[in-house]
């Protein structure tokens, strides 16, 4: 049956509307409110699961249609269907089933008697049991039109199609807190994301359309791009940061600068081309990176007569010239660092911050001349690395030593922060200092004579180089932002307090006008006075509703409210960006509030992220245990041997188990486990502790996870 005569067969309320397409349905009820519409109506959602289906079948997508207003997560939609890990099904799939429109143009009218037995129907009880008198608007296959009809209406035109149509009573199924007992990877912990579903039902005007917990990927690629951190460019895996993320970079660089010029590292600039007789000096450690070297190979028209490499990293770039200039022990310790980009050109799926074909970092390089020295400056930088994401980032990292398996391709020993990331439950690797040992000193012939006389044998330096990226800001971003759009830690927010006037109508005098707005740039100029980094919001052609959801999408830690109530009573409003919460400041103590709230911010972030990494923390004690673990989001403390051939064994095992014959799609969390990093911090290993993979005495706890 043909839409037309499909809405024929529906009785309207009111005309077709046609207008302009929205984003979202916050959008579309925004449109509707300027349109000739019934005087009371819901909005209708439409969304095209796709369940994890194994190859060899065809996928049935299952089609929810519900009020806007109902949370419709999906581990309740797994559980009503019958079905494993249903995902938002990508666009080629709807355009297949659904003659080709996309999937913002799926509507509730477009299931038809044509796709009805290639696909099924999740309907909401509140329109499948609706009473005679609700209206519902929805989408008639384009998202550029509006129909309304009775629910009533619909629910009887569904079931004319001939489509499966099961009947989901979804408030009651979210508080029931549902473990689809079928999955054997339920994507979701239920009763945190129905709660969090019904947030984005509420969200702003112009907000985040995607639901950090349903399609995290494609969350965190509107988060950074509406929040004005970073754009995409026609580079695959390349990425521009704007000023938003460079700020938070420029933060990160002032406060390292300090750190490291307190022990004597000097900041120097070195090449980005490197000559791969050089690169290749230093066999482990560039087998470590061979394949992701980009190499510059043509000049113009004109073939270079040896390519030459772009520094993936610069130990071997910086070397010969150590050698050259380190001469006599009074010429050590040598501390170098650099802030710089380097590019890996790698073929995995990028992703902005984690993983970008270039990036920016600093490079510190050091030359000591005894071990400990070098083994002390390794650990005090792992510190600082801590301190960045403790103090600016406010995200919780784990310091410890990588196994042998994981440390830097030619060295000694690497120092690591781990980081984890809740909505996936995934590690990160944040940070890493490496102490390089004599390895490099004895490739690059880096030698000083021997303090104790020259007839001894020459001292090969001991060396270091460690390591920090703007990854540092991608998992800043993972772990607080919202649904509402990004969530910045104070400290390295470009902008900490926006102050919007509010409670001024038609009805205001440009007197009445004029006396508001003055005294917003007064509180501006106080708090710009005191350090604050504020801004004003005084566009007139935006509502003040609008303006907060603008800068609830950039993150902005601070909103003053300010308005002809507030003047009266002499006070203003502030509202905190990380958990809502409404605060009254007296004027004449509001600067010192302010900056108290700002330092509170910033505390409660961290602790908030520190609560749940640490509550995602399991022991293990056998390798049946950690598949369930990483399944509902954990990482896994074990016993461990330490050996290289053992790692394997349990990364392969751990994927194994994780996939049970169904087809894996890129997103899905089957990836066996790795090791993070064998904690400093370590639980008492008891005598006789057998290593989780092998059998083996055990030699430490090590942290395993999947990871990024
Ligand atoms: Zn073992």
């Amino acid at each position: 049956m043909s839409l037309e005569s499909q809405l024929k067969s529906l009785s309207l309320v009111g005309d077709l509307l046609e207008h302009a397409a929205p984003a979202n349905n916050d959008e579309w009820a925004s449109i509707l409110a300027t349109q000739t519409v019934p005087a009371s109506y819901e909005l209708t959602k439409t969304l095209v699961f796709k369940p994890k289906t194994p190859k060899s079948q065809t996928p049935v997508p299952v089609v929810v249609i519900a009020l806007n207003s109902s949370a419709t997560p999906s581990s309740v939609i797994a559980k009503a269907t019958n079905t494993k890990d249903p995902r938002l099904a990508a666009t080629d799939l709807v355009a297949e089933f659904f003659g080709g429109i996309a999937p913002a143009d799926v509507g509730a009218l477009s299931v038809t008697s044509d796709n009805a037995e290639k696909i099924k129907v999740v309907l909401d009880s509140l329109i499948a049991e609706a009473k005679d008198d609700l209206i519902v608007a929805v989408h008639p296959s384009a998202a550029a039109k509006t129909a309304f009809i009775k629910a009533v209406d619909l629910a009887a035109q569904l079931n004319a199609t001939g489509v499966e149509v099961i009947t989901v009573n979804f408030a009651e199924a979210a508080s029931a807190a549902p473990a689809p007992a079928c999955t054997p990877t339920p994507k979701k912990e239920a009763a945190p994301t129905a709660a969090t579903d019904a947030k984005i039902d509420g969200a702003a005007l112009i907000g985040i359309t995607v639901d950090k917990d349903l399609d995290f990927p494609g969350w965190y690629s509107q988060i950074l791009t509406k929040g004005e951190m970073l754009d995409y460019y026609d580079v695959s895996g390349c990425y521009i940061m704007r000023p938003a993320s460079y700020f938070v970079w420029e933060q990160i660089q002032e406060f390292f600068n300090l750190k490291i010029k307190s022990i004597g590292v000097r900041n120097s600039y070195f090449p980005m081309f490197v000559s791969s007789r050089v690169l290749e000096k230093e066999k482990d450690h560039i087998e470590g990176f061979a394949p992701e070297v980009a190499w510059v190979t043509r000049a113009g028209k004109s073939e270079l007569e040896e390519p030459i490499a772009i520094r993936p990293t610069s130990e071997t770039v910086m070397y010969p010239y150590y050698a050259k200039w380190i001469r006599s022990h009074r010429d050590l310790p040598l501390k170098l660092n650099q802030w710089n980009s380097v590019v890996r050109w790698e073929f995995k799926h990028p992703q902005p911050f984690l993983r970008t074909r270039e990036f920016l970092w600093q490079e510190g390089h050091t030359a000591h001349l005894t071990f400990d020295e070098a083994n002390t400056e390794v650990l005090q930088i792992l510190d600082w690395y801590e301190a960045i994401y403790r103090e600016l980032l406010a995200v919780p990292v784990i310091k410890g030593k990588k196994t042998e398996k994981e440390k830097f391709a030619g060295g000694f020993f690497t120092t690591t922060c781990e980081g984890y990331i809740p909505t996936t439950g995934r590690g990160i690797q944040g940070a890493t200092s490496h102490c390089l040992g004599q390895n490099f000193s004895k490739m690059f012939n880096i030698t000083v004579e021997n303090p104790e006389g020259p007839e001894k044998p020459k001292i090969f330096a001991w060396q270091n180089s460690w390591g920090l990226s703007t990854r540092v800001i991608g998992v800043m971003v993972m772990v607080h932002s919202d649904n509402k759009g990004l969530v910045l830690p104070p400290r390295v927010a470009e902008t900490q307090v926006v102050v919007v006037p509010v409670g001024l109508t038609a009805k205001s005098t440009p007197e009445q006008r004029k006396e508001i707005q003055d005294s917003c740039r007064k509180i501006e100029a106080d708090l710009a006075a005191a350090g604050v980094r504020v801004t004003g919001d005084y566009r007139d052609n935006y509502s003040p509703g609008w303006k907060f959801a603008d800068w609830e999408l950039r993150g902005v830690p601070l909103r003053i409210e300010f308005g002809p109530q507030d003047l009266k009573k002499q006070q203003l409003i502030a509202v905190r960006r990380d958990n809502g919460a409404k605060l009254t400041f007296g004027l004449d103590t509001f600067v010192s509030s302010v900056q108290a709230e700002l330092e509170k911010i910033q505390v409660d972030l961290y602790d908030k992220a520190k609560a749940s990494f640490d509550g995602h923390i399991t022991k293990a004690d056998s390798l049946d245990k950690f598949v369930p673990a990483l399944n509902t989001k954990n990482v896994v403390l074990a016993p461990f041997c330490g050996e290289e051939a053992c790692e394997d064994e349990i990364k392969d095992k751990t994927a194994r188990q994780g996939q049970e014959g169904v087809e894996v799609d890129e997103k899905a969390p089957s990836m066996g486990a790795k090791s993070l990093c064998i904690p400093f911090d370590q639980p008492e290993l008891a005598a006789g502790t057998k290593c989780v993979g092998c059998g083996q005495p055990a030699k430490f706890h090590t942290l395993f996870g999947r990871s990024y």
